[in-house]
This record gives C-alpha cells, sequence and structure tokens, in this order.
C-alpha cells in the first residue's frame, strides 16, 4: 500500500473562537471553528432560555456556567 494516498487519521483538537477546545476524528490534527456547542445560540440559549424564565437557571446549574 502506498503512502500518501490515504490521509492519516488524527484525534484532531477543535478550536472554536470562543476559546473553546474538544476534540474529534479529523484527516487535519487542528481544526478551527467559529461556533461550536458550547457558543451557539441552539446550545447556549442565549435568547430563547431568557424568554422562557426558569429554564435558564438549570440549564447553567447543569452545565456549571455561573
Ligand atoms: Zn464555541
Amino acid at each position: 500500500m502506498k503512502k500518501g494516498i490515504h490521509p492519516e487519521y488524527y484525534e484532531a483538537t477543535v478550536r472554536c473562537a470562543c476559546g473553546n477546545t474538544f476534540k474529534t476524528g479529523s484527516t487535519k490534527e487542528e481544526l478551527r471553528v467559529e461556533i461550536c456547542s458550547e457558543c451557539h445560540p441552539f446550545f447556549t440559549g442565549r435568547q430563547k432560555f431568557t424568554e422562557r424564565g426558569g429554564r435558564v437557571e438549570k440549564f447553567k446549574k447543569k452545565y456549571g456556567l455561573e
């Protein structure tokens, strides 16, 4: 089997613009993303959760955000 045909598969360190890092499988050793599960509005719920009142508090406690 010739080398170079199949890219190596790394456990990539993903660095998000928010400062969060996490691991994922990739053919690159390091990835940079602008949004991740830690800062994406869908996950943080910064807008939606505040509208729903108590849920945001539970969410923050659960994930130790505050
Ligand atoms: Zn992020």
